[in-house]
């Protein structure tokens, strides 16, 4: 389980006081598909940088597994860092590596071998539909291809939790309804619990079976998605 406890974030500019993420309390189960949604500025890339301490709350505290994500640096971090991957509206691929290296990356940081690394990059190709790709660079994939190769990079390292940063919102909604297909199918086939963040309702509706509504760094609204969107 993922929990947040009266979480806040702030940040200090010179001319502001940006409460991003405002007294926030939040669970979210294993293996679920947990939705925050919001308008841009909402607060919602911040509450789930804290998630995996890429940001570190101003007070409160972020609960994995009972472990506390803000007490941990060095290796803990780390180690804890491997069972959460991520992946992102403008995929971060590095460009000079084709799909096949941009995938095995994380496992060459790591330090596995090139027989590990194939077999391990073998099965991720086949998981996100790439067979044939292996080779392209991503300037020659369409976006849906290279968010794919984003999906199976966040996966290289078996995570228990896919943190998913407005994954879909570079794409046309025909491809987006095939990426959100296949993150169902990884959720259902591996269990990994995800979080998504998106400003798209019907991201949500398609995919999530919780959610929050997050505005000004506060939650708004929680719960099912099936109440939230149930009109009275
Ligand atoms: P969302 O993901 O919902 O668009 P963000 O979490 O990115 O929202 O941002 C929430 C608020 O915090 C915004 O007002 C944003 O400008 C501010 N913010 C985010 N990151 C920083 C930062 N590193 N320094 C200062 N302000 C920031
Ligand atoms: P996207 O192209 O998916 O919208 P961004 O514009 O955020 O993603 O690009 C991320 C980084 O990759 C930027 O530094 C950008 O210059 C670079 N980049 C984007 N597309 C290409 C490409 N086809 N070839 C080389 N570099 C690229």
């Amino acid at each position: 389980m993922i929990e947040f406890k009266d979480v806040s974030k702030i940040y200090h500019t010179r001319q502001n006081t940006i409460n991003a993420v405002d007294h926030v309390s939040l669970k979210i189960q294993d293996s679920e598909i947990f939705g925050i949604v919001g308008y841009s500025g909402a607060g919602k890339s911040t509450l789930v940088r804290l998630i995996n301490n890429l940001e570190r709350p101003t007070s409160g505290s972020v609960y994995i597994d009972d472990v506390d994500m803000t007490t941990l640096n060095g290796k803990a971090l780390r180690t804890m860092r491997q069972n959460i991957g991520m992946i992102f509206q403008h995929f971060n691929l590095l460009w000079s590596r084709t799909v096949r290296d941009n995938i095995e990356l994380p496992l060459e940081l790591k330090g596995l071998n090139k027989a590990q690394r194939q077999q391990k990059a073998d099965e991720l190709i086949d998981l996100v539909g790439l067979k044939g790709r292996e080779t392209a660079y991503p300037s020659e994939l369409s976006g849906g291809q290279k968010q794919r190769v984003g999906i199976a990079r966040a996966l290289a390292n078996d995570p228990k939790i896919l943190l998913c940063d407005e994954a879909t919102s570079a794409l046309d909604p025909a491809t987006t309804e095939e990426v959100l297909e296949l993150l169902l199918k990884i959720n259902q086939q591996l269990h990994i619990t995800m979080v998504v963040i998106t400003h798209e309702m019907h991201v949500v509706r398609k995919i999530c079976q919780n959610m929050a509504v997050m505005d000004t760094g506060k939650i708004v609204e929680q719960g099912a998605v099936l109440d939230i969107f149930r009109h009275p």
